[in-house]
């Protein structure tokens, strides 16, 4: 079996950026990638917020120039999913697609977060077929058609705004009367004259003709329910932790977040820390993900000197 100091998990800011840390501090750390290479930040288009960047950075080669300065460094970069883990002692036990399993003395928990959705049985029947959760991943199929975007967060008006400059339409399904985005978002959205927010309304049940999406049914706050009609339906209403499968072991709050303790990436088991979205709830930025992978980069560096 595989021995590695130090083993990564998560392909995102956060974990490249513990990436660099750990193979700096000669910790020869392996990364694995996992479902989404680059982590969420791929599904974006243009990052205005990285510092650095005075007019914005594409999020794709901002995440592959991460990758390559960890590699730089000597870090090993896999493709490859942790599918389970057996963290009752050290050192932990992880099994990569169901297959090899590798052996750390220390653990980076860097697995991010992924899009919710509503829950409703049609909803996961037109999945991949007018049900997104990624705008700038789908938008392309939705040129001058109409769509809806689920939420009323920063997330929702980004996808609002990019869909709207792509779409012929967009309305935006808020449920309560206000929006929980940013003031400078909601002013980006009630400046497009192509997106109509239909305020107090919850989604019942997206409507298809068995192949697509044709519309969806909505419920307002008043108990009136009425149809529009739409081709594309896109959900931003938040994310969840990516944290199951080290829950067994791994304390996490009623959300699912892994709990760290104080300002340090440090979880409830000694020798395994947490980094990125998968551990915050409130920042959830690149920058403040990347940041806390240097945190647990260093932070595992010093339980390993500890140790020996
Ligand atoms: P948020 O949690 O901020 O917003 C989620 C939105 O979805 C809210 O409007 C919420 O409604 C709504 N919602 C949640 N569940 C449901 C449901 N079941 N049905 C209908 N609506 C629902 O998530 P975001 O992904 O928008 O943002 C996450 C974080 O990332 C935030 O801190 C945000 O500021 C940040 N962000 C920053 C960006 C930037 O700076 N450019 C871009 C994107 C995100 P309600 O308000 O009623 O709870």
């Amino acid at each position: 079996m595989e021995k590695v100091k130090c083993l990564i998990l998560g392909g995102g800011p956060a974990g490249f950026t513990a990436a660099i840390y750990a193979s700096r501090a000669n910790l020869g750390p392996v990364l694995y990638e996992g479902v989404q290479p680059g982590g969420q930040l791929t599904t974006t288009t243009i990052v205005e917020n990285f510092p650095g960047f005075p007019g914005g950075v594409d999020a794709g080669n901002l995440m592959d120039g991460m990758r390559e300065q960890a590699r730089s460094f000597g870090a090993d970069i896999r493709s490859g999913t942790a599918t389970a883990v057996d963290l009752s002692s050290r050192p932990f036990r992880i099994t990569i697609d169901d297959k090899e399993e590798i052996e750390a003395q220390a653990l980076i928990i860097a697995t991010g977060a992924s899009a919710r959705y509503l829950g409703l049985p049609s909803e996961q029947k037109y999945k991949g077929a007018g049900v997104s959760a990624c705008a700038t991943c789908d938008g392309f199929f939705y040129r001058k058609r109409t769509v809806a975007v689920v939420g009323g967060g920063d997330t929702a008006c980004e996808e609002a705004l990019y869909l709207a400059s792509i779409a012929k339409k967009v309305y935006m399904i808020v449920r309560r009367d206000v929006f929980r985005a940013s003031e400078i978002m909601q002013q980006k959205v009630f400046a497009k004259d192509n997106i109509e927010v239909l305020w107090n309304c919850n989604t019942q049940e997206v409507l298809g003709d068995g192949f697509g999406v044709t519309g969806a049914r909505l419920l307002r706050k008043d108990g009136s329910v009425f149809d529009i009609a739409i081709d594309g339906f896109f959900l931003a209403i938040g994310h969840s932790p990516s944290s199951q499968l080290f829950t067994p072991w791994i304390a996490t709050d009623q959300d699912g977040y892994i709990l760290t303790d104080g300002k340090s990436s440090r979880t409830n088991i000694p020798g395994v820390f947490a980094a990125g979205d998968v551990q915050d709830k409130i920042y959830r930025q690149a920058v403040t993900a990347a940041a806390s992978g240097c945190m647990a980069a260093r932070d595992a560096e010093k339980f390993l000197l500890e140790q020996n």
